[in-house]
């Protein structure tokens, strides 16, 4: 029996898959046979819907006080070049600005600023919800959480507390890196640890609070240490129920202390997107971030067992910062193509994965957006589409 085919018949005797399955996944060589298991058991969860959302993220300060290999976002001193911080005007602004097409979610991620008041994120929160009292505020890095508990002098509890008194209303998962101890010492050891980053998204699950978690691969870490990495989070899920999505995000190179490795090739994203969604089988979503594996690879990942796709984001700089040549954001019209070109159903959500609209799963994706002239073979214009998504004038 081949490997997969013994993975396959112990899934279909409901048997839990442990750590060698895991990495005998990474190893099997058909990355289509396991791409397609993966895409059961996403189809099994949600059949053809793929989730996107209107989001967009903020990162209001670049300086950090720690110093991750792999970080090409940060700058370790207020004064130094391209270090910045947004005064809250500033990144309250971000929003209103926005206010015509307005996200339903914003998502703050920040360096480990050592100078700043906590009443800063407090009133940053506040402000956000002052002027869109209905945004989903999905902010602070559970590193993040970490820090501010450790600089401020407070328990983590606490801090969640007073932020969600201002207005926060789940965590991102950002700054799980990879937690074997080794390789976290290697690439980020002056942060919270991955028991501290694991804590703090168990305490906020125990608040009530979703959250989601992620996994940096593709540098200096082995299959054996993804496999740990999602282990461990499958054992926090059994225990809080918290985590809604998991989200693989792909190691980017440039301008970082690991510039000399190359970044994960698109098997490479396939693959880890496929293993995660096998071995997970107790997190709902997993997110093919759009911006760490290129929009062309995430939509491929829709049958590689992924069922988001992130959101239109509008203005990202961490991945861009380490070289990422996708766009800054992308339209909300480009995210239902996406997802209808790759045979799927676009489900607009909110952060708690509640649908906001649903589109039709478009049979000819290729003619959903552009009038063609059949005579010159020639595409002439794009045409305005989401609200003929599926209807007669997008024919063409
Ligand atoms: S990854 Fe986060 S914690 Fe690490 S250096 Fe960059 S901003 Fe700071």
């Amino acid at each position: 029996m081949s490997v997969l085919s013994n993975i396959r018949a112990k899934l279909q005797n409901g048997e839990r898959l442990g750590f060698d399955d895991g990495v005998a996944l990474f190893h099997e060589p058909d990355l289509l046979a396991l791409g397609q298991l993966a895409n059961e058991l996403r189809e099994a969860r949600h059949g053809d819907r793929t989730f996107f959302n209107k989001n967009m993220r903020v990162e209001v300060t670049n300086v950090c006080v720690a110093s991750c290999l792999f970080c090409s976002f940060a700058k370790l001193e207020a004064h130094m070049p391209d270090a910045h911080t947004m005064s809250l005007e500033e990144a309250w602004k971000e929003l209103s600005d926005r206010m015509d097409d307005p996200p339903s979610e914003i998502h703050v991620v920040n360096g480990l600023h050592p100078g700043l008041p906590f009443e800063y994120y407090e009133e940053l929160l506040r402000g956000y919800k002052r002027i869109k009292p209905d945004v989903h505020l999905k902010c602070y890095t559970a590193v993040e959480i970490h820090f501010f508990a450790q600089l401020y002098k407070m328990s983590v509890r606490e801090v969640l507390e007073r932020l969600r008194a201002a207005g926060l209303d789940s965590l991102p998962g950002g700054g799980a890196e990879i937690f074997d101890p080794e390789v976290r010492k290697k690439i980020s050891d002056d942060k919270a640890t991955a028991d501290e980053y694991l804590d703090v998204h168990r305490i906020a699950h125990s608040m009530g609070m979703k959250t989601n978690t992620t996994m940096l691969f593709g540098h200096i870490e082995t299959y054996e240490h993804r496999v740990d990495h999602i282990l461990r989070v499958r054992t926090l899920q059994d225990e809080t129920g918290g985590f809604q999505a998991f989200i693989p995000l792909a190691f980017h190179p440039d301008g970082n202390g690991m510039k000399n490795l190359p970044a994960p090739t698109a098997v490479d994203d396939l693959r880890t997107f496929a293993v995660s969604r096998i071995l997970l089988d107790n997190v709902p979503h997993i997110k093919a971030f759009w911006v760490s594996s290129g929009p062309d690879v995430a939509q491929i990942a829709l049958r590689f067992g992924c069922d988001d796709i992130d959101g239109t984001i509008v203005h990202e700089t961490i991945y861009h910062s380490a070289g990422s040549g996708v766009p800054q954001g992308l339209t909300y019209e480009h995210l239902v193509r996406l997802i209808q070109e790759a045979g799927r159903v676009p489900v607009e959500r909110d952060t708690f994965y509640n649908v906001v609209k649903e589109f039709p799963k478009a049979s000819v994706g290729e003619a959903a957006f552009k009038v063609r002239d059949r005579k010159a073979k020639k595409h002439l214009a794009v045409v305005e589409p989401v609200r003929s998504l599926g209807g007669k004038e997008i024919a063409g």
